[in-house]
């Protein structure tokens, strides 16, 4: 069965899935992108997921091209289109096609809608989280405003690929204070030696992962002890456990960093549990 992409208001096969050449997203990266889990053929957490695009947008004056509700209907066509059961659907909002130029086109184009979707492996997915990752830390060299979900990730894709090279699965980010920001396409969490999770406040410094809101949700709905703020790479060496999260991965658990073994290299118990009691909090769409 061939992939089917939504561009621009048609449903159309991979191969003929094609945007211009002057796509401002393609030549500035000058657009924002959602990534949705998909669990039974339904979206997980669409409603904070269309809530964070539209701050995206906003924050670069990037105008919503259509409503939520018919957003959300593009979405879902995408994922029954592709027969996708469990996996992700991929939304990506340019501010449109116009001659190379820095400035806002005037007047304003109309953005480009791409939605994609595909398949996951559950099952491998769930193996890795059972046996957990190990991580490298790199620098984190991006812009000040990563809370804005762009497509500029080149910084995140050097990192990625620096942690593969070194053997891992991911990088975790440093700023020049030495405090880690977050993964490269997750947020990072520790449980310190007494017990504290600490994970960073949500600041210009890290997106606001959806997966990590609802991580907090049920941290504070079981009354666990939460620190959002700040943490040195010497407090990851040290702490009990150590996990990300994302829309795709949910709760995985890090069993080393820069080969520093975390706790006793194995998945740690609250990892494990939030992990397990992560999507009797999401919404199901
Ligand atoms: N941080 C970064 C840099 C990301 O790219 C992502 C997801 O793509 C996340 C955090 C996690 O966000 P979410 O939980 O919404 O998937």
């Amino acid at each position: 069965m061939s992939r089917i992409a939504y561009v621009n208001g048609r449903y159309l096969p991979f191969r003929d899935a094609t945007v211009h050449v002057e796509d401002r997203g393609y030549q500035f990266a000058d657009a924002v992108y959602e990534v949705c889990e998909v669990r039974a053929g339904r979206l997980v957490d669409e409603r904070r997921h269309i809530e964070r695009l539209k701050r995206s947008l906003g924050e670069l004056r990037i105008r919503m091209p259509m409503s939520q509700a018919a957003l959300g209907v593009v979405l879902r066509e995408v994922v029954a289109r592709n027969r996708i059961a469990y996996g992700l659907v991929y939304l990506q909002i340019s501010r449109g096609v116009a001659r190379r130029d820095p400035a806002f086109p005037t007047p304003p184009v109309a953005p480009n809608v791409v939605v994609t979707a595909r398949s996951l492996n559950m099952a491998r997915n769930e193996a890795l989280a059972a046996k957990g990752i190990a991580v490298v830390s790199v620098p984190d060299n991006r812009w000040g405003r990563v809370d804005i979900k762009t497509v500029g990730l080149l910084p995140n894709v050097l990192a990625r690929q620096a942690a593969i090279d070194k053997g891992a699965r991911d990088a975790w980010l440093v700023d020049k204070d030495g405090k880690v920001t977050e993964a490269a396409s997750s947020n990072a969490w520790i449980v310190t030696s007494d017990g504290k999770l600490v994970t960073r406040h949500a600041d210009h410094a890290i997106l606001r992962g959806i997966t990590r809101s609802v991580v907090l949700d049920i941290v504070k709905d079981r009354n666990l002890a939460i620190e959002e703020r700040a943490f040195t790479l010497e407090d990851a060496y040290a702490a009990h456990e150590a996990f990300e999260t994302s829309a795709t991965q949910i709760v995985m658990p890090v069993i080393s960093i820069d080969n520093h073994v975390i706790g006793d290299g194995t998945p740690g118990p609250v990892a494990t549990a939030l992990r397990r009691q992560f999507h009797r909090h999401a919404e199901l769409g």
